[in-house]
């Protein structure tokens, strides 16, 4: 479904991400996993267009997407701070892309509607972000990412902002969210646990480059090198 070739970012002389190969299936939920400074955020805003390659190709759904704009990409990226516009409440924040787009009143609604419904936030609609809690915003904010009917949703450390227990709430609710719809879920994380819960394919990362792709079992029964073994051994 996304299909990373030779990738590659530089700032000045330092290289953030070296020409990472990577593939992940259609409809799956990729956890892209590594300590701090790694070069896991940096991937995904290269996927979603927020950042421009300095080489290499990126491909969805067979289709070279490299140099276009975010809004042609069939991809849609859920932010680490969650950025809700502040004066519209939870369902017009959904709405808001829709309405730039000329689309009807009833249409965009309706849509909405059916996009809180999913997030389990239809009882909130009215209420504006400051009268939601942080875990109620971070719903909201993933149904807005996803009111495009992106094909790929690009989520940053989606969980990092929420306490314990909602961490593992919400946790099991992407899950659940990303098989409802049939899309694929690329999520960045720095937490092991998060990553072997959640992905169908876990990708190790440190210094800008792949160390191990596999599934969650393979990644944690079978370490191809002491990083991976050291890293997904470790707690953190
Ligand atoms: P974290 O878990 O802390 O979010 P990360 O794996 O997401 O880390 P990136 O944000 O992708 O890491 O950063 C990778 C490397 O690129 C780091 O060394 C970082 O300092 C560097 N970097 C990122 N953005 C820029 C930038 N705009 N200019 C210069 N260097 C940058
Ligand atoms: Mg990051």
């Amino acid at each position: 479904d996304v299909e990373l070739v030779g990738l590659t970012k530089r700032f000045g002389s330092s290289v953030a991400v070296n020409t990472i190969d990577l593939q992940i299936a259609e409809a799956s939920y990729c956890c892209l996993l590594g300590p701090s400074g790694c070069g896991k955020s940096t991937t995904l805003r290269m996927i979603a267009g927020h950042e421009e390659a300095t080489s290499g190709d990126i491909l969805v759904r067979d289709k070279q997407v490299t140099h276009l704009p975010p809004s042609r990409r069939g991809t849609a990226m859920m932010f680490q701070s969650y950025a809700l516009f502040p004066h519209l409440n939870a369902r017009d924040n959904v709405a808001f892309s829709l309405q730039m787009r000329g689309v009807g009143k009833a249409e965009r609604n309706a849509k909405a509607q059916d996009l809180l419904e999913l997030v389990e936030m239809t009882d909130y609609r009215d209420r504006r972000p400051h009268e939601l809690s942080g875990g109620q915003q971070q719903r909201v904010a993933l149904a807005r990412a996803l009111v495009n009917e992106p094909s790929v949703l690009l989520l940053d450390e989606p969980l990092s902002a929420l306490d314990p227990f909602l961490r593992i709430r919400m946790r099991e609710e992407l899950k659940r969210i990303q098989r409802d719809l049939g899309i694929t879920f690329i999520h960045v994380t720095h937490s092991q646990d998060e990553a072997l819960a959640l992905g169908d394919q876990v990708v190790v990362m440190q210094d800008g480059e792949i160390r191990q792709s596999g599934t969650a079992r393979d990644v944690y029964e079978t370490p191809q090198n002491e990083f991976v073994a050291r890293f997904i051994g470790g707690h953190n």
